[in-house]
């Protein structure tokens, strides 16, 4: 399976920055993601347009919306649409970041709700699920990773397989530059694993990403993982330079 590097830019860069960044990441890849490597940007809403034109120049690329609200239109304000997202050249979006469930209170119902009608509106969807520091030290890994994949899954049908993906993103490893050990991301990646192929029955290629801290010192070893199909970087990836050595790695 292709590694998906994909890197979530969060509330940074404005359109110019993002352009001149993905500009620089091209010229440094040399036009493109190597062999079995596929480059994703999770770009602000503001500089969606300008990513996606800008990546177009670039092999193996596409960006994605790091949030949407499950409706079609309406009087939600401050809130996109799937179809906003879609007209700016976007492709992507993510749902559960843990920044969004635990600074901003989304649970697991709603995450659920947009992960379903973002697939109805042919977005493809990046799942996050992780534990926080309490919940993994109460041993409870497997049963928080089992409520938000039921959740965020009920109802979902293996149609969309090829349009998810996930992301093990443990809390307590996102922003703060401390790395799951090799050995915690393997028992989580096997459990998302398994908890995917209970909901659909079968074995299922749905990529599965790792998050948390990575960065150009650490990825070889986390992407040589045999059940990690690609990274998730947050700081890492606001700079060409270290991308470039994540893409690379
Ligand atoms: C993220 O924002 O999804 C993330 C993993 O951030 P960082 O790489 O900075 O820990």
């Amino acid at each position: 399976m292709r590694k998906l590097m994909a890197a979530n830019w969060k509330m940074y860069k404005t359109s110019t920055e993002a352009t001149a960044t993905i500009e620089k990441l091209s010229t440094l890849l040399g036009g493109s993601a190597p062999a079995g490597r596929e480059v994703l940007i999770f770009a602000p809403f503001t500089a969606l347009e300008a990513a996606a034109t800008a990546m177009r120049t670039f092999h193996n690329g596409s960006v994605g919306a790091q949030n949407m609200y499950p409706a079609e239109e309406g009087a939600f304000t401050g809130e996109i649409s799937p179809a906003m997202i879609k007209s700016c050249g976007a492709s992507w979006v993510l749902a559960g970041h843990s920044e969004r469930r635990h600074l901003l209170g989304e649970n697991d119902d709603f995450i659920g709700r947009k992960l379903r009608f973002a697939l109805e509106k042919n977005l493809n969807v990046m799942l996050c699920v992780g534990e926080t520091l309490e919940e993994r030290e109460r041993g409870e890994l497997p049963i928080v990773l089992e409520r938000q994949i039921t959740l965020a899954l009920a109802g979902v049908t293996a149609e969309a397989l090829p349009h998810l993906a996930l992301a093990y993103e443990p809390v307590w490893a996102i922003g703060t530059g401390r790395t799951a050990e090799m050995d915690d991301i393997q028992e989580a990646h096997s459990l998302l694993k398994s908890l995917v192929k209970k909901h659909f029955g079968k074995d299922c290629k749905v990529p599965i990403l790792y998050g948390g801290s990575v960065k150009a010192e650490n990825a070889s070893a986390i992407l040589a993982l045999d059940n990690v199909d690609g990274v998730l970087v947050g700081g890492a990836s606001l700079q060409a330079e270290s991308f470039t050595k994540i893409v690379t790695a």
